[in-house]
């Protein structure tokens, strides 16, 4: 385990005068200087007792992306993969997910939750004086976070994002090396978000180049890499920000024959969703599996910079799922309009009946339309309402293959059967399991296998 990939040394690190902030990440593109052979054996350290006698799978270059997960045997649908555990986690940072303890992620009372060594995180008294969580905690003292008003207890996001990146630092040698040899995306919002977190501290050493260049790297690798990962911590659920490496060489397909789900926010559990012949890749989905065509290629553009060149991108009916469908503006047609061409973020759309087309911009309103009406009423509706929602109104404006209406039907499920412990009526009941077929019954057409949503429909997973 000795042959530790390394990224070259910073270019003019140490001397001149060019410690602005502004000077930051001229030289932070991917680390290109890693051999697969070398990040298996920094992955292989990482997995620890984890690693497999025979893995059923290696890493090798891919004609997807740089690198890839490939199987050296022929595994069957369902068969484990690997598991592996995060090498750091974090708080997400999001609204709503201030107030749990950032070690624990026990839920924190309403006040009275930072940290009392002054450090302005949100811990635990029992997580306050862990091992965990010391050296954090001298981190965050020494810069000096400003705005910290004591009556109001404000954690703010910005500066609990950076956490994450402050516990790469503390990593031992050679998880940092595998942090080194992950791919990250040099982009400017990294950062904005590096000056952003910077300025939410009196102290933070902004000019110590080495610290920042590092940090920019590190921000990339996070940004480019982690995952969410729900976790359960007494009766309520939080997402953490974890750093799974092997799950996230695994290249993206929009109907991916491999799964992922964690456990606990800590564990990563990968396995085949469908068969894969041996020297096949290896996939995962880094969208939401239900998610139409141009929704999945404008997030994957968003986020990770490329297209998606599945051939389920390259169908416009979605393997017949009309997952992207709306209805026709045609007055007297009701027929289903759907993008004409593929792979373009502006397509045209044609109704399917009366075959109008109608320009993607009338189209995208539309959709947006369907989809703030419909997410509106998941934020305020009781599971009660959302049921009448869907069946009564919804099916005026919006077809019923729409993505966005079978999200709504996923949120009904989920409410009723992870997070709500209300009684439901048999009729209550029969309209959830009807939702619950119609997605089976999606997933079946796209070919998905034995994939993580199925698992967490089916109750097989929780
Ligand atoms: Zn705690
Ligand atoms: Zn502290
Ligand atoms: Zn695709
Ligand atoms: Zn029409």
């Amino acid at each position: 385990m000795s042959a530790a990939a390394q990224c070259p040394p910073p270019r003019g690190g140490g001397g001149g005068g060019d410690t602005t902030l502004a000077a930051l990440g001229a030289h932070m593109a991917p680390c290109r200087d890693t051999t697969p052979e070398q990040l298996a054996q920094l992955i292989d350290a990482h997995l620890g007792d984890l690693r497999q006698e025979q893995p059923n799978w290696t890493i090798s270059s891919s004609t997807v992306a740089g690198r890839g997960v490939f199987a050296t045997r022929d595994i069957a649908a369902g068969e484990l993969i690997f598991q592996e555990r995060a090498l750091v986690t974090g708080p997400t940072a999001r609204k709503g997910q201030l107030s749990s303890c950032i070690c624990c992620h026990e839920t924190l009372p309403q006040t009275g939750f930072l940290c009392r060594h002054r450090c302005t995180l949100p811990v635990c008294e029992t997580c306050a004086d862990s091992e965990e969580h010391q050296a954090e905690c001298e981190h965050f003292r020494r810069w000096q976070p400003k705005d910290v008003d004591a009556e109001q207890e404000q954690v703010n996001p910005l500066s609990l994002r950076i956490l994450t990146a402050v516990r790469v630092f503390h990593l031992g040698k050679e998880q940092r090396h595998l942090v080194d040899a992950m791919q990250a995306n040099a982009e400017r919002a990294y950062r904005r978000e590096i000056i952003q977190a910077a300025q939410c501290f009196r102290n933070f050493p902004t000019t110590d180049r080495v610290f920042m260049d590092q940090l920019f790297r590190i921000v990339g690798v996070l940004n480019t890499n982690a995952f969410e990962a729900p976790c359960r911590s007494g009766g309520h659920e939080t997402l953490l920000r974890g750093l799974f490496p092997l799950t996230a060489i695994m290249n993206h397909e929009c109907t991916p024959n491999a799964s992922h789900y964690f456990e606990n926010g800590r564990l990563a559990v990968v396995r085949a969703a469908r068969d894969i012949p041996k020297g096949g890749e290896i996939t995962t989905t880094y969208t939401k599996i239900l998610w139409s065509n141009l929704t999945r290629n404008i997030f994957l553009k968003m986020t990770k910079h490329f297209a998606c060149d599945c051939a389920r991108c390259h169908d416009n009916t979605e393997n017949g799922t009309y997952l992207s469908a709306l209805f026709c503006r045609e007055q007297g047609c009701r027929g289903l309009v759907i993008p004409v061409q593929t792979r373009t973020l502006q397509p045209d759309w044609r109704c399917i009946t009366c075959e109008n087309v109608f320009p993607h911009a009338k189209m995208a309103k539309y959709q947006d339309f369907a989809l703030n009406t419909i997410n509106n009423r998941i934020n305020s509706c009781s599971v009660q309402d959302m049921i009448h929602f869907i069946n009564e109104l919804c099916p005026r404006f919006c077809p019923s293959s729409n993505y966005v209406l079978i999200e709504a039907k996923l949120n009904v499920i989920w409410r009723m059967t992870r997070f709500d412990h209300e009684e439901y009526t048999p009729e209550e009941l029969g309209h959830m399991d009807r939702y619950r077929e119609e997605v089976l019954a999606i997933l079946h057409k796209l070919g998905a296998g034995e994939c993580t949503l199925k698992k967490l429909i089916t109750g097989e997973i929780q």
